[in-house]
């Protein structure tokens, strides 16, 4: 039987849903149910073991997985020999200082000589240690945003991603230290047949990325347009343009990047064009 790549992933919490539909979308099917430990994949040479997020770093760095899907946030405190291979684009969230609302920042200065609750011990040093600032951290594992409120801490370090937690909790976010998203990491020293296989995941993992940022767009215009309409268009060579069976027309098949489409599709009705389908693209490979 030949090696199996061995990929950790969060057992429940918010990568668990995420990294699963990431390999789904590589085509890589689990068997087994919920709940367990293990997971084999059927039609790919790897197995998923399902672990905390704080550990993963851990095992990867010792080999007992070879790969693993987290947030950055843990790789940047646990400091692990580990090797960042690809940002994942989902489980965004900022690293943030947050005060009581009601007090005065005043720039980083403001955190001199001040106690401040946190998670993230290592990565809220490093920061000020860089600022050349005295705080003083400290460590809690679970709802830092109570600690101004009960007395234990004057500010707090924490994930942010919307601000909800911090304001019902009378906190306002002063500074973005750091953004995180979901990565996926390796060990330093894979043998070469669990390269090839992470080679193999990787591209994989990049087709579906570059998919999700990218719609197929399919118009029809006016022969007249076609030369400024291609040009809105660059494709992924260049457009497609087929012949209508009405006289004059057109039909334009191309790729848009998600973010810019809508910009594009203005300016596309201006021209004349008409008929406009903007479908999603399940891989994109190059
Ligand atoms: P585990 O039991 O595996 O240790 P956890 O409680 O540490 O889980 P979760 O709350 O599930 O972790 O968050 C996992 C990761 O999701 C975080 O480390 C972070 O990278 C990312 N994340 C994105 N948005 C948020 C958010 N609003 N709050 C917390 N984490 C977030
Ligand atoms: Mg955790």
């Amino acid at each position: 039987m030949g090696e199996k790549l061995k990929i950790a992933i969060q057992k429940s919490g918010r990568l668990n849903e995420k990294s699963l539909e990431l390999l789904k979308e590589c085509g890589i099917k689990l068997s087994g149910g919920n709940g367990k430990l293990k997971a084999e994949a059927k039609n790919f040479p790897a197995e998923v073991l399902f672990l905390r997020d704080d550990d993963i770093p851990q095992y990867v760095e010792q080999g007992v997985a070879d790969v693993g899907i987290l947030g950055e946030n843990e790789v940047w405190e646990r400091k692990k020999n580990i090797l960042t291979v690809e940002k994942l684009g989902f489980a965004g969230c900022r690293m943030s200082l947050a005060i009581p609302k009601d007090e005065e920042y005043t720039g980083l200065s403001f955190f001199n000589g001040k106690k401040i609750a946190t998670s993230y011990p290592a990565i809220l040093s490093d920061f000020f240690v860089g600022n050349g600032i005295r705080v003083e951290i400290e460590e809690i594992s679970g709802s830092v945003e109570i600690a101004p409120g009960i007395g234990l801490a004057d500010a707090i370090f924490d994930i942010v991603s919307t601000g909800s937690t911090l304001l019902m909790n009378g906190l306002k976010e002063v500074k973005v230290v750091a953004e995180s998203e979901a990565v996926l990491i390796s060990g330093r020293e894979l043998g070469e047949a669990k390269k090839s296989i992470l080679d193999r995941l990787v591209f994989r993992i990049k087709a579906v990325l570059r998919a999700s940022e990218n719609k197929y767009i399919t118009l029809n215009a006016p022969l007249s347009a076609v030369p400024e309409i291609t040009a809105l268009l660059p494709g992924m060579k260049s457009p497609t343009i087929v012949p209508l069976a009405e006289e004059g027309w057109c039909g334009i098949h191309s790729v848009v990047k998600e973010d810019e489409f809508w910009d594009i599709i203005d300016r596309m009705k201006e021209l004349g064009a008409e008929g406009i389908l903007v479908i999603p693209i399940e891989k994109m490979v190059l």
